[in-house]
C-alpha cells in the first residue's frame, strides 16, 4: 500500500463528494466540518460514524500516533467503502520522556479523565516549573478505498500546571497552559472552542489535510 505525506491529493476510485470521520466524538466531527467550511470546500459531505452502519471499533494497539490513526481510518474504509479520516492524539510530557503519548486515554488504567489528571499531577509533583513542558500531539490520517493514504501531524506546545483550571474541553485540558496564551496563562480548558480550534494540535493537523480533502470533493459542486 502506498503512503504519502500530505500532498496535492489522492486518487479516489469511488464517486467523489463524501468523507467519513472515523470517530464517535461529536466535537471532532463539528471541528472537521468547520475546517472544511472555513477552507471554502464545497461538494464534500462530512459523515460521522452515526451516518453509517455500526461496526466494532478496532483496538488501538499501534506504537505511534501515526499507526493508530491509520489503523482506524483503514478499518473505516474496509467497513464502509468510503474515504475515511481518523485522528489519534495525546499528551507528550517532557519530564516523562514523551509519555503518556499513545497511552494518554488509558494512562490511569482506563479510569477516565479525572483519574488520568490526578495521576499526571502526582507524577509531576516534584518537577519544577521550568521542566513542566509538554505538547499535545495529533496525527490525522486520510485513507481512500483505493488504499492510498496521507498523514499529517500537528503539535501544540505548553506546560503542565500544578492544579486544574477551567471547565471547557476534555481530557488533560484543565492542566495544560499553551505557550501561545502564556501572557494570559489560561489552560486550554479556559479557552473558547474557537480559540482552541485555531491553536490546537488537531486544528494544525487538519489544516495540513485541506488540499487532500479538497481533492475528494465533487468537481461540479
Ligand atoms: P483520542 O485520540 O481521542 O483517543 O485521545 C487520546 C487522549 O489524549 C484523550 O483521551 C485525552 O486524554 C488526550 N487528548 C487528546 N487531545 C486532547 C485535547 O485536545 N485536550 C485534552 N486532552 C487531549
Amino acid at each position: 500500500m502506498s503512503s504519502t505525506e500530505v500532498g496535492a491529493g489522492l486518487a479516489v476510485d469511488t464517486p467523489p463528494g463524501r468523507v467519513l470521520l472515523a470517530s464517535n466524538n461529536a466535537k471532532k466531527l463539528a471541528e472537521l466540518r468547520r475546517v472544511v467550511e472555513a477552507a471554502g470546500i464545497t461538494g464534500l459531505q462530512v459523515l460521522g460514524l452515526g451516518d453509517v452502519e455500526a461496526y466494532p471499533e478496532p483496538v488501538e494497539d499501534g506504537a505511534t500516533f501515526e499507526e493508530n490513526a491509520l489503523l482506524k481510518a483503514r478499518e473505516a474504509v474496509a467497513r464502509t467503502g468510503l474515504p475515511a479520516l481518523a485522528d489519534d492524539s495525546g499528551l507528550a510530557v517532557d519530564a516523562l520522556n514523551g509519555m503518556p503519548g499513545v497511552l494518554s486515554a488509558r494512562w490511569s488504567g482506563g479510569k477516565g479523565d479525572e483519574a488520568n489528571n490526578d495521576l499526571l499531577l502526582a507524577q509531576l509533583a516534584d518537577v519544577p516549573a521550568e521542566r513542566r513542558g509538554a505538547a499535545f500531539v495529533s496525527v490525522c490520517a486520510l485513507v481512500t478505498p483505493g488504499g492510498e493514504d496521507a498523514t499529517a501531524r500537528g503539535e501544540w506546545r505548553g506546560r503542565i500546571v500544578v492544579e486544574r483550571r477551567g471547565a471547557g474541553g476534555f481530557g488533560y485540558d484543565p492542566l495544560f497552559v499553551p505557550d501561545d496564551d502564556l501572557a494570559a496563562g489560561r489552560t486550554s480548558a479556559e479557552l473558547s472552542a474557537a480559540e482552541k480550534d485555531s491553536l490546537s494540535h488537531r486544528g494544525k493537523a487538519l489544516a495540513k489535510l485541506v488540499p487532500v480533502l479538497r481533492s475528494l470533493a465533487a468537481p461540479d459542486a
